[in-house]
């Protein structure tokens, strides 16, 4: 995730919009966009210069500051770039053009785990479970409805812990169900026992904003 300036709209008193391929009136030069995101390379310094009266003060410039997240597709595992605005408009995968978010949890092993902990840059939630527990079925339900509520901001896991003991040994889990999240590849909050789909989702939208 980043913050750099990735396109300008500029709109002049006199000459009206203005787009990529036109020119700009700095103060004292004649500067093209390209040259004035290459100068300018963050917002921050894009607007200090605005205030700063270095840009020409009939040019307003608005700036769309294109936020894009690493997004990894649950078909083919992919790693996608989204810009964010786009995320709430069914993205689909550049690689196998299926849709990024399904409102269905992804069941993952091992070979694929890790990819999607360390570069999806939206949160994820596992739901570390096993086919022979009582209360991690009884869950299923609440995990799969809480996915259409929490995507696109969070990816929901399913791992099921008997097929992967591996990822349960890496992860400390020591009873099931045990919710995890995870930001950037690291845990943020952990919940054991079983939860009904409210607290489920109020539990992962309060620790995902912190
Ligand atoms: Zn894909």
């Amino acid at each position: 995730m980043d913050n750099e300036v990735k396109s300008f709209s500029l709109w002049c008193n006199e000459s009206g919009e203005l787009a990529w391929n036109s020119k700009i009136i700095m103060r004292h030069s004649v500067i093209y966009p390209m040259q004035l995101q290459k100068k300018y390379k963050s917002l921050s310094l894009l607007t200090k210069a605005v205030s700063q009266g270095f840009l020409a003060n009939k040019c307003e410039i608005k700036m769309k500051t294109a936020i894009s997240l690493h997004i990894v597709c649950p078909h083919c595992h992919a790693i996608n770039r989204v810009p964010q605005e786009r995320l709430d408009a069914s993205p689909k995968c550049g690689a196998c053009h299926l849709k990024l978010f399904t409102a269905q949890p992804i069941e993952l092993t091992e070979s694929h785990f890790n990819r999607h902990l360390s570069h999806n840059e939206i949160s994820v939630l596992v739901d570390f479970w096993a086919p022979w527990c009582g209360p991690c079925k009884m869950m299923a339900p609440a995990f799969a409805k809480a996915t259409a509520i929490l995507e696109p901001k969070i990816r929901l896991i399913k791992v099921n812990t008997e097929e992967q003991p591996g990822l349960a040994t890496r992860h400390n889990i020591r009873s099931i169900p045990t919710l995890a999240l995870f930001s950037g590849g690291k845990e943020k909050a952990r919940q054991t026992g079983v939860m009904d789909e409210q607290d489920l989702v109020r539990w992962a939208q309060t620790h995902n904003t912190q």
